[in-house]
């Protein structure tokens, strides 16, 4: 079986001592992709050189809400020149952030239509971030209409689930699925086609369960499947396969 993790930051301090290990570790449990994603100039840059460097590894750039502080023409010329490398699949993550609301949401709108429109220009999937920004995040996303976009770290509502499917686009779940009090999320997988749903860990963030407090890391993905496959009732070789196939799509990997 094999499995994507579309959605890692192992450029984060907490994989300084043991990267390649970690991304060893993560191909013989059978992950066979992994999406590292940049957050902001910086780390979209280290991002590129992480993907660079692994055969099987690939980035997505991009400047998160929580991070626009100083965000300007410059930081958006670097993000459309990093974004033309081969190895970078996505724009991301950008989006939309009320719950850290480090900037306004005006700041926040404009920036993550910037991006967008790179995205965009270049044909690429964009990797979306929305923390408690529901009514203006479908609101942008129907008027920019990406190309193709994921709602990352699912944990929105069945409402807002449905307006973002109907719009072609991907839901991609985490770690948080297989936490006790996460039931409404699993009533979106529940009722998500598989189709739809693309498979990440957000590591070093939100461990499974069975991992909880520990560092995350994409060897993890694998707990992620395994709840889907309960919640669904399907084989884990289905949803291996499924999902693999989404994010091969998706990315272009
Ligand atoms: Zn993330």
């Amino acid at each position: 079986m094999k499995f994507i993790d579309t959605h890692a930051h192992l450029d984060f301090p907490e994989f300084k001592n043991d990267l390649d290990q970690v991304i060893e570790t993560a191909f013989e449990k059978g992950v066979e992709k992994i999406i590292n994603i940049g957050c902001s100039l910086e780390r979209s840059k280290k991002s590129l050189e992480i993907a660079e460097k692994h055969k099987n590894v690939w980035a997505s750039v991009g400047v998160h809400p929580s991070d626009v502080e100083n965000f300007d023409i410059k930081t958006l010329e670097e993000i459309y020149l990093f974004a033309k490398y081969k190895k970078v699949v996505a724009i991301g993550e950008v989006g939309l952030d009320y719950f850290h609301k480090n900037a306004e949401s005006d700041v926040q709108k404009k920036v993550f239509i910037e991006q967008m429109k790179i995205a965009n220009e270049l044909s690429k999937p964009v990797v979306v971030h929305t923390r408690e920004a529901g009514s203006d995040m479908l609101e942008v996303l129907r008027k920019e209409r990406p190309k193709n976009a994921v709602i990352h770290c699912f944990s929105e509502t069945q409402d807002f689930a449905d307006e973002v499917l109907a719009m072609g686009y991907f839901l991609s779940f985490t770690g948080i699925i297989t936490y006790p009090k996460a039931e409404e999320i699993r009533q979106v997988v529940a009722n998500t086609p598989l189709e739809r749903i693309m498979l990440e860990t957000d590591c070093p963030f939100l461990a499974p369960q069975a991992f909880r407090g520990e560092r995350n890391e994409p060897a993890y993905v694998v707990e992620i499947a395994k709840k889907i496959a309960e919640i669904k009732e399907v084989g884990l070789d289905e949803v291996a396969r499924v999902t693999t196939e989404n994010a091969e799509i998706f990315f272009g990997v």
